[in-house]
This record gives C-alpha cells, structure tokens and sequence, in this order.
C-alpha cells in the first residue's frame, strides 16, 4: 500500500542547509559557538534562562534527573502513557518510575493520582506535556511544593505550548525538549534542558560533559551527552520558524477537528481553554470497532497514522521483567484506542480532506 499522506515530515530549508554548510567550512563541527547561540536563543524563546544542549530528548531527560538528584534507590511518578524514554531515563538513574494514571480528555497525568503513590523515596514528579499540550501544573506544582519534591517537564513534544500565561519549558524546576525529526523542530538528534535555576543548570552542563566542570577533572561520573554545532546551526533555523510551523499544526489540527468531530466513533482532542496546544500529534479515540480495523481501513487510503502509545510503561516485557508495576485503567484505555493522524505543517488542503474522507470511510463501515 502506498502512503501519500505521512504521518510526519521534517521541513529541511535552505537557512537550514546553508547554516549547516557554514559549520562545516569553518572546521569546528563539535559543541562550540553554535550550540551556545542556539542553547540562549532557545531558553529565551521559552522564557527560561538557562539552556543545556544535550545530544537528544532522553539524554536531556537523564541528565536533568542526575542535576535534580535523583539517584539510586529513589522514586519518580510519571504518566505510563508515553514514550519508554520518559521512564527510561528514571531507570537511567538507578531509580524506579511509579505510574499515576491519565486524564482521558487530555491523555495527561491526572494530579488526582499523583499524591497516593508519594513516598519518602520520591525525589521527583515528571509530567510529560503529551501530544503538545501542557498537564495541570498548577495542581502538579502544589503537589511537588507541599512535599518538597522536584518538577522536571518531559516537553519532548510541547515545543511552544502554553499553559495560562506560562510556556512549556518554564514552569518546573527543569524541562526536556528533543529536537528529533518528528518533533515539532529538529536538530536531527538534539535535546535541550530548560531551567531558571542557575545551580541545576550548572550541575546539567557538568552531567553532559564527563562530569567534569574544570577540564580534565572530574567530580562525578558523567556522560558524553554533548550536541553539535552542526545539529545547533540547524536549530537555529528552525527556531526561526518554529512559531510558524506550530500555527501550521494549529490550523491543520483546527481543519481535522471541525470536519471529524460528528463523525461517529471518533473522539477528536481535547483542548483545555487555559491552554495552547501544539499538536505533536492529532490524536483521536476510536469508540467503535476495534483500532485495528480503523488503521487498516486508513492505510488503504494511503494515510500514514500512528499509535501512541499501544502499551502502558508498566506493561513493557522490560519493565515487567525489572519488577515496575502499576495499574492505571484510562491509560490502558487509551492505549487501546488512540490513533494519531497527519498534522504536520506541510499537509495541504488536499491532504487533510483525504484524512477526513478515510476516517468518515472508516466509521461508515466498521460497526
Ligand atoms: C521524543 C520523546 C523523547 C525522547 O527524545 P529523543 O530526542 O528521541 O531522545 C522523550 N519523551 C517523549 C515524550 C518523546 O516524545
């Protein structure tokens, strides 16, 4: 089957190609003064101060965990509704992911599960901004202050979304942002710590780096975590029109719900009205049928979709075979459900009406 409409492409300039061309001919392609550029004008666009350029999301992940503390024997609560580098990192560490449960409108943590699993192992919440939409800080934020407990954002997927007046990446004691191809911006690999702690970021550039603040000594074990100046001066491209690709997913995400929201079977996203969401994915819930079917009848159509995310962490063969546990039945219910459709910015009309022909085609003949 051919697939015209794929579920994500990268937009890849000129400013992008020349930026990365102007790197190479200088001769110095490792982290230097691009990766420092991008690093300031990143956390200033998301209204953070400080920066910490890693190699991708996940590293990002693990070394803000490392600069928080986090370490052998701890807890840390997240989603099980995810990507496996959410708890990955947290197992990166020495430390066990416990698993709330989710918001079925949102897909996010719900903060009304968090405070049940606390323990005085817990070091840390990590809410992940799913789908490009932000969780409930406020309540996520009393929660960590009542019990003196970190907030590190997995904003993976969130690059410009807002939650009331804040941006993602600004409202925890750190964020993690990956700049993979299918992120909302890329580097090609690439991540970013965000924080307005000076101290965390401090401790997160000497994770990054061999644990090695002065060079050659070293006061804790590190990694090699460190970005390019070539996957830097694509960033900064990028960042130059990230605002513009979000308004794109924006529009396309808009278009998709309008046409899809009276179909039967089809719960389209949900938006909560203090919020901007940026649509890494567009995903629906199928009530009717089973996924499967849906996919099938979409894939004849030559629609790319995806399925984020099929299994709840706890019920990975890995974790299982590492002891987690957890039972969170919305996230087991959305796991059986979801199906994320094309949203990115290079759709054009035409695309997203053969999105809606094939879910209108897909409801019309599954019962
Ligand atoms: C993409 C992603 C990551 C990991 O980022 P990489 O850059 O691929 O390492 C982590 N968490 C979430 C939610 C993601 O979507």
């Amino acid at each position: 089957m051919v697939i015209k409409v794929p579920i994500a492409k990268p937009i890849i300039g000129e400013r992008e190609i020349e930026n990365v061309v102007e790197v190479l001919e200088s001769g110095m392609v490792a982290q230097g003064p691009k990766v420092v550029e991008f690093e300031e004008k990143f956390a200033s666009w998301v209204g953070a101060k400080y920066g910490v350029a890693t190699n991708s999301g996940t590293a990002a992940l693990h070394v803000a965990l490392l600069a928080a503390g986090v370490g052998l024997g701890d807890e840390v609560i997240t989603s099980p509704f995810t990507f496996i580098a959410s708890g990955n990192a947290i197992v990166y560490c020495g430390a066990t992911p416990v698993f709330a449960d989710i918001d079925l409108n949102t897909y996010n943590i719900d903060p009304l599960t968090i405070e049940d699993l606390i323990t005085d192992k817990t070091k840390a919440i990590l809410p992940v901004q799913l789908f490009g939409q932000s969780a409930d800080m406020d309540e996520i934020r009393e929660i960590a202050r009542r019990y003196d407990l970190m907030v590190i954002e997995d904003a993976a997927q969130a690059h410009g979304a807002t939650y009331k007046d804040e941006k993602v990446g600004s409202m925890g004691d750190m964020a993690c942002f990956s700049f993979y191809p299918t992120k909302n911006m890329m580097t090609s690999e690439g991540g970013m710590i965000t924080t307005n702690d000076e101290s965390l970021a401090d401790r997160a550039r000497m994770f990054r780096d061999h644990g090695s603040d002065v060079k050659y000594i070293h006061d804790e074990i590190g990694y090699n975590f460190r970005m390019t100046d070539i996957e830097a001066a694509i960033g900064l491209a990028q960042l130059d029109r990230i605002d513009e690709f979000n308004d794109k997913r924006i529009e396309n995400a808009e278009y998709l719900s309008s046409a899809l929201k009276d179909v039967d079977g089809v719960v389209v996203p949900y938006v909560s009205d203090d919020r901007k969401h940026v649509y890494h994915q567009y995903t629906i819930r199928v009530d009717k049928g089973s996924r499967d079917d849906w996919v099938e009848v979409l894939t004849d159509r030559g629609i790319g979709t995806g399925v984020h995310y099929p299994i709840p962490l706890y019920d990975q063969p890995v974790y299982k075979k590492l002891g987690f546990k957890g039972y969170s039945p919305l996230a087991e219910r959305a796991a059986d459900t979801v199906i994320s459709l094309p949203v990115h910015p290079s759709l054009t009309r035409e695309d997203l009406d053969l999105i809606v022909d094939a879910v209108r085609e897909a409801s019309d003949s599954i019962d």
